[in-house]
C-alpha cells in the first residue's frame, strides 16, 4: 500500500482498507466450478438478510450505471417515467430515451426531493409501466422519502419500481420486499467501501416476469440470464472475481459490526458533519429535512473558494473532498461519510477543513 496516498472523503469511490484489499488479493478459480458456486451460493443468504428481501441478488461485473440502464431495457415495454432530481436521476431520464424507451420525467430542481404525490399524478394517468427513482441523490445531497414513494407505489403494481441506492446501500436500512421494490441496485465504490467494477442487484418475481414479455434485452445485462445462471449459483459471464472475495469480506465484517450498530454509525457521522456545517455558518444544500446520511452536500453560503480549500485539504493532509458536482460545482462542496468511516475519522476531518479555511 501507498502510505502516501490521498485518502478519499469524496462521495465516491471511498476509502478502501488494506484488510479490504488484501481479501481481494487471492488466488483465482474457475467462474464455473465448484470453488465458485461455493463462494456465490455463501454470500447470497448474507445478502439477503442486508438487503431485506428473498429476490435472488444479481452480481453484474460493471459499474452502477450497467445495471441502470439494464433495468430500463429489460423491465419498459410501455413508458418508463424516471424521478429526476440532481445530476445521476437527470441522466437516467437520459439513458432511457437513449434505449429506444418511450420516457417521460419528474423534474424538480436540484436540492429539491421527490415526493409521493408528484408521482401519483403521474402515474393516475395510466401511461407508464416503469419508474425509477434515486434514493440517495448523490450529486445534491437529497434523500428522497422512500417508504412514503414505495406507500404510493402499492396503488400501481403493474408499473416497476426500480430503485437506485448507490450511496445507500449498507448505509441506510433499505426494507426491499416490505417496500416492494422490484430492483434495488448499487455499485461497490460506495458505501460498501469497495473499489469500483461491480454492481449488486435485486429483482423480484414480477420483474422477471415483465423481463420476459420484453424484447431487445440484449445479453449481456439479460435479466433472465442473470436468473438462469443464479440457480447454478453462476454468474452468465466471467464476473470479477476478486470483487466477490472482497464482497464476501464485507458481509462478514457488517455482520461483525452488527448491522444496527453500522447503521447508527452512519448516522452518527451525517449528525456530525451537520452540525460541524451549521456551527461554522453554512446551511446544508438540499431542502431540511431530506440530508443524506451517507453524505453531506454543503451549500457554500459563505462564498468560499472551494477549489481552494480542496487544494489546501490535499497539500497538506492529503484528503480529498468534493468541491461539487455539476451546475452546483463551487457553490457547494461534498463531504463522504460512509464505508469504513468513523465519527473519530470524520471528527479529524472536519478539524481539517477548519484548519484549511483559516488559510483561504
Ligand atoms: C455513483 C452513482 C452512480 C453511478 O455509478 P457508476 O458506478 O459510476 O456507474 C449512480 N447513481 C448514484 C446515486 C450514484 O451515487
Amino acid at each position: 500500500m501507498n502510505q502516501s496516498h490521498i485518502k478519499l472523503f469524496i462521495p465516491g469511490p471511498v476509502e478502501v482498507s488494506p484488510e479490504t484489499f488484501c481479501a481481494m488479493s487471492q488466488p483465482m478459480i474457475g467462474h464455473r466450478g465448484s470453488g465458485f458456486q461455493d463462494l456465490y451460493a455463501s454470500i447470497q443468504p448474507q445478502l439477503r438478510k442486508l438487503l431485506f428481501t428473498q429476490n435472488p441478488i444479481f452480481l453484474s461485473t460493471s459499474s452502477a450505471w450497467g445495471v441502470m440502464e439494464a433495468a430500463v431495457r429489460n423491465l419498459t415495454s410501455k413508458k418508463v417515467l424516471n424521478c429526476c432530481c440532481g445530476a445521476f436521476s437527470d441522466k437516467w431520464f437520459d439513458v432511457s430515451k437513449r434505449c429506444g424507451k418511450e420516457a417521460d420525467q419528474i423534474k424538480v430542481e436540484w436540492g429539491q426531493p421527490i415526493l409521493p404525490e408528484m408521482i401519483d399524478a403521474k402515474l393516475k394517468t395510466g401511461q407508464f409501466d416503469a419508474l425509477t427513482l434515486i434514493h440517495n441523490e448523490t450529486s445534491t445531497g437529497v434523500m428522497n422519502p422512500l417508504a412514503d414513494i414505495a406507500a404510493v407505489m402499492k396503488k400501481y403494481p403493474d408499473v416497476m419500481f426500480i430503485v437506485d441506492c448507490v450511496s445507500s446501500m449498507t448505509g441506510v436500512k433499505i426494507e426491499t420486499d416490505a417496500l416492494g421494490i422490484d430492483v434495488l441496485l448499487a455499485g461497490t465504490q460506495k458505501a460498501w467501501a469497495l473499489p469500483p467494477g461491480l454492481a449488486i442487484f435485486a429483482v423480484s418475481d414480477r420483474a422477471l416476469q415483465r423481463a420476459a414479455t420484453v424484447p431487445g434485452r440484449g445479453y449481456y445485462f439479460d435479466f433472465l440470464e442473470f436468473k438462469s445462471n443464479h440457480d447454478k449459483n453462476m454468474t452468465p459471464s466471467t464476473p470479477s472475481i476478486p470483487h466477490i472475495y472482497g464482497l464476501k469480506f464485507k458481509l462478514d465484517q457488517i455482520e461483525k459490526e452488527g448491522f444496527e450498530n453500522r447503521l447508527a454509525r452512519h448516522l452518527k457521522m451525517a449528525t456530525i458533519t451537520r452540525d460541524w456545517a451549521k456551527s461554522r455558518g453554512f446551511e446544508m444544500f438540499p431542502k431540511a429535512g431530506y440530508e443524506a446520511i451517507t453524505l453531506s452536500c454543503v451549500k457554500n453560503n459563505k462564498n468560499i473558494d472551494v477549489a481552494k480549500l480542496q487544494k489546501a485539504l490535499k497539500d497538506k493532509y492529503k484528503v480529498l473532498i468534493d468541491g461539487g458536482y455539476g451546475q452546483i460545482k463551487g457553490k457547494s462542496f461534498r463531504i463522504g461519510h460512509m464505508g469504513d468511516e468513523t465519527p473519530a475519522t470524520v471528527t479529524e476531518l472536519l478539524g481539517q477543513i477548519d484548519d484549511c479555511l483559516k488559510t483561504l
